[in-house]
């Protein structure tokens, strides 16, 4: 029987990823020393595969630095609301410790501003919750279970 091109494009796969018999991988061997054309094939079905696996990288990578992004927003949100909870209860407590008092012209005098700095950390604080539950919330979303 004469081993035509057709036969050999049906082995080609099956030799491509080293899961035919022995006898397969002989004759397409043989075949391909004289036939450039489907050694061209061969070759195509090389690259083909490899640009898929370049690709199946690129999406893995950009996947992990996307969560890794998410990640760090998060991370970044929570600092700044701890630290923003701490500054504000730090401004109340120490006013708390330094005290004000009202000069003779009625105006109340506080040290350090320590109230409107309160109030700024505390907003702050507010913010970054209301940012870090929305950012979860989407993650939580986006994960389905
Ligand atoms: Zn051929």
């Amino acid at each position: 029987m004469q081993i035509t091109c057709e036969i050999i494009r049906d082995l080609l796969p099956l030799y491509h990823d080293h899961v035919c018999s022995e006898d397969s991988c002989k004759l397409v061997d043989e075949h391909l020393a004289t036939c450039a054309k489907c050694r061209m094939e061969l070759e195509q079905m090389n690259t083909e595969i490899k640009v898929k696996n370049n690709l199946d990288d690129v999406k893995v990578i950009k996947n992990i630095s996307k969560k890794w992004k998410m990640d760090r927003v998060s991370a970044f949100l929570m600092g700044s609301l701890f630290l923003s909870i701490l500054a504000c209860i730090g401004c109340v407590v120490s006013f708390h410790i330094i005290g004000s008092y009202v000069a003779a012209d009625g105006t109340l005098v506080e040290p350090f501003a320590l109230i409107p700095l309160s109030y700024i950390f505390g907003f702050i604080a507010l913010l970054s919750g209301v940012v870090l539950g929305i950012t979860y919330m989407v993650k939580n979303k986006r994960r389905p279970k």
